[in-house]
């Protein structure tokens, strides 16, 4: 029977490793929906498509041949046979990303290739992402927005990025990142039907173990 849980929420929420951890409790597929923009990033600056130039990117997007893991036991993202799941986390990439999934036609490339890993994997998958309760799966069995304070999330972000940057070029981006991102998802406020986590005050397991209510309920 089809449970396709649906987890939203912005950077430094801790979405990823809650995602993936509830995923494999539940014994489900999982899918990292910004792993593949930020793959398509890796993309267009490998092969030097302007990514302000909206028709170039969306051309990337629908010739990228891309293979990211389904499984949220191992992490993995090749493009056209070249791995890159270390290089999409790379601040040049953290920092581009954003132009390129503000590109509707790009948008409308990779949703359409999640829809398809979701139908591939006959809808038991964890979805996680900023656009996945409202436009790539409305109708998931389970559909939440993981939140978290700013403060929460600037800390969690350092903590992620092993502290090699400071506090303030950190909020800065994430939040000029965050702002970008918000102008054609929103992520930031719970649709209808969505139900809200705030871990802010919750540590790792807590939240975890909250999310698994919710899906269970
Ligand atoms: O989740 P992560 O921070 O890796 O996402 C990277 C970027 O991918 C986001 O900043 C956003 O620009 C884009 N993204 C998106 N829609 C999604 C997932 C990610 O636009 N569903």
């Amino acid at each position: 029977r089809p449970l396709v849980v649906a987890i939203d929420g912005p950077s430094g929420s801790g979405k990823s490793s809650v995602s993936k951890e509830v995923a494999r409790r539940l014994n489900l597929a999982y899918l990292d929906t910004g792993a593949m923009y930020r793959a398509l990033t890796w993309f267009c600056l490998d092969r030097g498509t302007d990514l302000n130039d909206a028709s170039a990117v969306e051309l990337a997007a629908e010739d990228m041949p891309l293979d990211i893991s389904t499984t949220p036991h191992e992490e993995y993202v090749r493009v056209d046979g070249t791995d890159v799941t270390a290089a999409i986390r790379e601040p040049a990439i953290s920092s581009a990303v954003s132009t390129v999934a503000t590109t509707l036609g790009a948008r409308t490339e990779l949703i359409r290739r999640q829809r398809a890993l979701i139908e591939k994997h006959h809808r038991r998958m964890v979805v996680e992402g900023r656009d996945i309760t409202t436009v790539v799966v409305p109708g998931a069995e389970v559909r939440m927005l993981l939140t978290a304070s700013e403060e929460a999330r600037l800390r969690r972000r350092g903590i992620q990025l092993g502290g090699t940057q400071s506090a303030e070029q950190l909020a800065a981006q994430v939040t000029q990142r965050d702002a970008k991102d918000s102008t054609v998802v929103n992520f930031t406020q719970a649709a209808d039907g969505v139900v809200t986590l705030d871990s802010s005050d919750l540590d790792f397991e807590e939240t975890v173990t909250a999310a698994l209510r919710i899906v269970t309920k």
